[in-house]
Formats: structure tokens, C-alpha cells, sequence
């Protein structure tokens, strides 16, 4: 198969808890796993091994696109084909419905900005045509000066009126997508399962620290989390327990949160953590509580009533200035997360 001779070109690692069969451990087998599936949705679907549909692939793929994954499900159940065009729409869609409502909301400004340039413009012909009438009014008191102010005036009433009703609609119009897109910008930067930050904000977040550490001298670690066996959570109770769960993480993860600890949704059931002026040692004790005062908890299927028992996580952490790149250090903790599994889940691992 393709993907079985890309992958054959790395020698992969060995050790203890290796496939016998085929000589790969847990972490090479996910990782393999993954990349077929990849494989096996561009290649059945037909589109092309691009950037975009590699990133759109992965994401359906990993879990880390849980609205797209939904999406293509959906599409496949209404028997419909994931096309190129289809998945084109799906990414774009999500990617530029911030800007576009950021170029209507200019353009219902600068139509306001228009409105009331028109209206001061009117209000100012009118004021000097009815000044010429009202002086000659006073200088001659002639009758036909009087009638002719009269209506002037009730010209200009209805002229304001409806300038004015102009304007509201505008200002309203304006209101209206004014927090449409802070909505918008919102909802691009948080996950709307859990509420916390999404990957993008956590990029943007950990290359603020990641400059102001080295400026300051403040030590810097990153953790990945990932739920222990969520499949099966999601097998035996069901995919809505399942979010609860993910919900449940969260919220504990975030009791942490604050100016020098930041968590996000890295997607599907992993979460990534931030720690300014914390060394992985720190980190690994701050993780550490967190994951162990959750893994005490008893969980109820709520739908059912039915006990889940406990839930329990997996972490692994790094020092971000051990590496090259916060990328790089992310991916150790990434590394550090799969020794953590393989030692037996349910524990923090420092990179
Ligand atoms: P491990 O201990 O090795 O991590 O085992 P696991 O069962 O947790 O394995 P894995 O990380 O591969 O499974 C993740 C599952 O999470 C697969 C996917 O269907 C599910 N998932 C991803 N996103 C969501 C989500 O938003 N909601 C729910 N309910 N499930 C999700
Ligand atoms: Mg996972
Ligand atoms: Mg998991």
C-alpha cells in the first residue's frame, strides 16, 4: 500500500511494548493508523495530495476537526461525494466568514459616513435658503416671503425625516454587525464544546510568551493532554457523554488558567498547556494535581445513569527553551504524552 512504503523509508523505533507482528510500537502503530486513514479518504474521495487537502485530511482524520469530521459524516449519510469543490466550500467557509463580515460591516460605514454627510449638506442648503427668506421676510414683512418660508420649512421637515430615518437604520445596521463580528472574532479564536482557546489562538498565545520569556528570562514549558481510552467512553455511553467529559477535563484544566497558565483545545480530546516562569518540573507538579484530584471523580452517565467510573488523563511536558522552536518543544511534549500512555496512562511525563 502507499502509505505502508512511505512509512517504511523511517525506521521506527523499537522497544518493550512493540507490535511483535510487525515491529512497531503504540505511538508508530497510532501514528501509521493515521496516516492511512489520511490515504484512504484522499485516495477513495479522489482528490488530489495537495497542502490544503493533506491539512483538511488530517484534520477529519486526527479528530483535530471535529465540525468538518461531523460535516463529511453528515455528507456521506445523505449519500452525497465528497468532492474537491464540496471540500473547497467547507474550508473556505469557516476561514473567511470573519472577513467577510468585517468588509460588510466597513461597507454599512461607510454608507452611515454617506447618509450623514448627505443630511449635513441638505441641512446646511436649507438653513441658507431659509435665512435669505427670513431676512427678506423681516425687511419687506411681504406676505408671499411668509408662504414661501412655510414651505421651505415643511420641505425641509420631510427631507429631515427621512435623512433621519436613514440614519437609524444604518446605526442599527451597524450595531448589528458590530457584534456579529465580535461574535465572529470570538468564535474564531474558541472552541464552542469547551469555551476555552483553539489551536490558532493557542499559536498566536504561545509565540507571545514565547518572545516575552526570552526577553524577560522567565522559564517556559508547554504540556500535552489527552483523554486515557476515550474511545471506549464514546463506544459504551455514547458520543454526547463523550463531550461532556471533554467539557469536564476542560473546565478542571482551566481552574489552573490564569495570566502565567494557559489552556487550550488542541482538538478531539487533546488539550494543550502553557506555563510562564514554570520549568517543567513545575509544570509537571501543577499538571500533576489537576490529574490527579480528576482521576478521583466518579462519573454518572447522565442519560442513563449508569456509572462511568473514573476518567483519568495522560500528559506529557516540556521546556519550550530546550528547543529550537516552541513547534519543537510542543512536539516533545507530544512525545513525552506517548511515553506516558505506554507506562500506563493516567500520569504526567517530563520530556
Ligand atoms: P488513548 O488512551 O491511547 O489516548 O486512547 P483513546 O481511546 O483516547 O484513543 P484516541 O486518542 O485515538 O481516541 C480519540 C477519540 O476521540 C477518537 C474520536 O472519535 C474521539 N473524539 C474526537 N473529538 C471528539 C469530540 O469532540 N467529541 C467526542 N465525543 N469524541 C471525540
Ligand atoms: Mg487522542
Ligand atoms: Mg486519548
Amino acid at each position: 500500500m502507499v502509505f505502508k512504503s512511505l512509512f517504511s523509508g523511517a525506521k521506527p523505533q523499537q522497544n518493550d511494548s512493540s507490535d511483535t507482528a510487525t515491529g512497531l510500537n503504540a505511538r508508530d502503530l497510532a501514528r501509521q493508523q493515521l496516516m492511512d486513514d489520511i490515504g484512504h479518504f484522499l485516495l477513495g474521495n479522489d482528490l488530489e495530495i495537495s497542502e490544503e487537502n493533506l491539512s483538511a485530511a488530517f484534520g477529519i482524520c486526527s479528530g483535530h476537526d471535529a465540525e468538518l469530521a461531523r460535516r463529511v459524516t453528515e455528507r456521506r449519510a445523505a449519500g452525497q461525494p465528497v468532492t474537491q469543490a464540496w471540500l473547497d466550500e467547507q474550508c473556505r467557509h469557516g476561514e473567511d466568514a470573519v472577513e467577510r463580515m468585517a468588509d460588510k460591516l466597513e461597507r454599512s460605514l461607510e454608507t452611515f459616513a454617506t447618509t450623514s454627510r448627505n443630511a449635513r449638506a441638505t441641512a446646511a442648503q436649507y438653513n441658507s435658503e431659509m435665512q435669505v427668506h427670513v431676512d427678506k421676510a423681516s425687511e419687506a414683512e411681504e406676505q408671499a416671503e411668509i408662504l414661501n418660508l412655510a414651505e421651505l420649512a415643511r420641505a425641509m421637515l420631510e427631507r429631515t425625516k427621512h435623512l433621519e430615518q436613514e440614519m437609524h437604520r444604518s446605526e442599527r445596521e451597524a450595531a448589528t454587525l458590530r457584534s456579529n463580528l465580535a461574535k465572529a472574532r470570538r468564535d474564531a479564536d474558541h472552541d464552542h464544546l469547551t469555551g476555552l482557546p483553539n489551536r490558532r489562538a493557542f499559536e498566536s498565545l504561545i509565540d507571545q510568551h514565547y518572545r516575552e520569556a526570552q526577553a524577560s528570562l522567565d522559564a517556559l514549558s508547554v504540556a500535552f493532554c489527552d483523554i486515557d481510552n476515550f474511545k471506549s467512553i464514546n463506544d459504551t455511553h455514547g458520543h454526547d457523554t463523550g463531550d461532556r467529559v471533554i467539557q469536564a477535563i476542560a473546565s478542571s484544566l482551566a481552574k489552573i488558567s490564569g495570566d502565567n497558565c494557559h489552556v487550550a483545545r488542541h482538538g478531539g480530546e487533546e488539550f494543550v498547556m502553557l506555563f510562564r516562569g514554570s520549568g517543567k518540573k513545575e509544570a509537571c507538579q501543577q499538571l500533576d494535581e489537576v490529574r490527579e484530584a480528576f482521576s478521583q471523580r466518579n462519573f454518572i452517565n447522565r442519560r442513563t445513569d449508569e456509572p462511568i467510573g473514573q476518567i483519568t488523563f495522560s500528559g506529557g511536558v516540556a521546556d519550550v527553551f530546550a528547543y529550537k522552536s516552541p513547534r519543537e518543544a510542543l512536539k516533545a511534549a507530544d512525545v513525552a504524552l506517548y511515553a506516558a500512555k505506554e507506562q500506563g496512562r493516567n500520569r504526567i511525563v517530563a520530556a
